[in-house]
């Protein structure tokens, strides 16, 4: 069972103010009901409402309480797996409307943002920072790779230049994508709940689902209440639990943390960061960073398969931390808190249908702050009759983690220990 109380984060403490939501306590109707308000379920609700339908979202704790509302906040363009890997999967039409919107998601945010006038400190710009040489001819090749699928502007970095943007000996070169960047996450899906809610969208708060009666008018229905719709969409990822057996099985929750320093002075920002990019590293267990809107350094790496939470957040990434930036030693750290994102065994997507008229989307396996934005699009499309989009994500294969329910924590980790022990051997 998940624990929906709510979690202290540097997010929570600086959230724009938001109404008070009720809870579901009747049997209403509505168009489409979505279970979850993160970035799938908002996103979803947004373009379904711009689109003239009438939406309830039903959220069992606030809005971006779970993976939305706590993440990194890095605009990071593709998908957890790359596009080399998409095209192997899937026929020639697929893997090019795949390629279209891999990098649709940063143009979605920065419309919504400007259109619905959301403050959440959007910056633009982000740097993948390479540890090994090897990790400098990946960078190569995904620049090659981008390219080919129609997204320019990427800029290699050597080590001079990679230095001018980050103040840390440990990169010998990396990437810069210009189009990537960085937001207050929390403060994005709160923008874009109020921005549903302008269009006459309905979201209840502390409104757990708690089944689904599948039929012609699907019934959505909670401790105290009822949703009958003509469509059920499913956005609840790693916070969904055992709801729905199908997804729980083709899944595994994994936990990842992140700190938060006190503010820098805007001397030691601008050193650190100078054009306030956001920036992660090629390590397959990376470290993620950035400067918040009153610069402080929110610093994020880590994952525990399975989902636990760890001990001591700090005692596991300050140290990281430090290893990136020693002239940090002195700075405080304000907040520590850690979330769960949704990994599949390929670390692609998943989104189908349970039943003609029940969809679902989860797993973008941590990189997802930029795939469901664009899967909000796909859906309301699919439910809107436009399925091209949505049939090209349903197209990618998926596989039951092996080992079982039991077994995914020690197989899946194993797998990671393999990478980890790469990332240090720099091969
Ligand atoms: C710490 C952390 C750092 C990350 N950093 C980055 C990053 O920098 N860049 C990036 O691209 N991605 C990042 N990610 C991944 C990204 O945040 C997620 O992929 C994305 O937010 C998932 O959005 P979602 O709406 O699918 O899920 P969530 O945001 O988790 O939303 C699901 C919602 O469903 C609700 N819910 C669940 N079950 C029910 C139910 N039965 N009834 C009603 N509601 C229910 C939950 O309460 C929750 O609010 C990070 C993730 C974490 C955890």
């Amino acid at each position: 069972m998940t624990d929906f109380s709510p979690v202290p984060s540097y997010y929570a403490a600086s959230a724009n103010p938001a109404p008070q939501r009720p809870f579901l306590k009747e049997r209403i109707e509505a168009d489409v009901c979505i279970v979850g308000a993160g970035y799938t379920g908002l996103s979803t609700a947004l373009f379904l409402a711009e689109a003239g339908f009438k939406v309830v979202v039903l959220e069992a704790a606030t809005v971006g309480w779970g993976a939305s509302g706590r993440n990194g906040g890095q605009i990071v363009n593709s998908y957890s797996r790359d596009l080399d890997v998409i095209e192997k999967q899937t026929s020639a039409d697929n893997a090019r409307l795949l390629g279209e919107m891999a990098f649709e998601g940063g143009r979605i945010i920065r419309q919504r943002v400007k259109e619905y006038d959301i403050a959440c400190d959007l910056k633009d710009g982000g740097v993948f920072a390479a540890l090994a040489p090897g990790q400098m001819e990946h960078l190569e090749s995904q620049k090659q790779l981008w390219e080919r699928y129609g997204h320019p502007g990427l800029e290699m970095l050597d080590k001079d230049a990679i230095h001018g943007m980050v103040d840390s000996k440990r990169y010998i070169g990396g990437m810069l994508d210009p189009t990537g960047g960085h937001i207050h996450p929390l403060n994005l899906a709160l923008g874009e709940a109020a921005a549903l809610e302008s269009l006459g969208g309905t979201i209840y708060e502390y409104s757990a689902v708690t089944a689904i009666h599948h039929g012609a008018r699907p019934e959505v229905v909670t401790d105290d209440g009822s949703v009958l719709a003509r469509f059920v969409m499913i956005a609840g990822n790693a916070y969904l639990g055992t709801l729905i057996p199908e997804l729980a099985a083709k899944s595994m929750p994994c936990g990842t943390q992140v700190i938060a320093t006190e503010p820098l002075s805007e001397e030691q920002a601008a050193k650190l960061l100078p054009q306030d990019y956001c920036v992660e590293d090629c390590n397959f267990l990376l470290d993620y960073y950035r400067l918040s809107g009153d610069r402080r350094l929110i610093y994020g790496g880590g994952v525990i398969y399975g989902a636990r939470d760890p001990a001591n957040i700090i005692n596991m990434i300050q140290p990281n931390l430090l290893k990136t930036f020693p002239q940090l030693a002195e700075v405080k750290i304000d907040y520590a808190w850690t979330g769960n994102f949704l990994l599949t065994l390929s670390r692609l997507p998943q989104m189908g249908r349970l039943e003609d008229n029940v969809y679902y989307s989860q797993g973008c396996s941590g990189h997802g702050v930029t795939f469901t934005h664009v899967a909000g699009k796909a859906l309301a499309m699919a439910i809107q009759g436009q399925a091209e989009r949505f049939d090209a994500f349903a197209s990618l294969r998926h596989y039951p983690f092996p080992g079982g329910r039991l077994f995914r924590v020690p197989l899946t980790a194993m797998g990671a220990w393999y990478y980890n022990m790469r990332d240090k051997l720099g091969v």
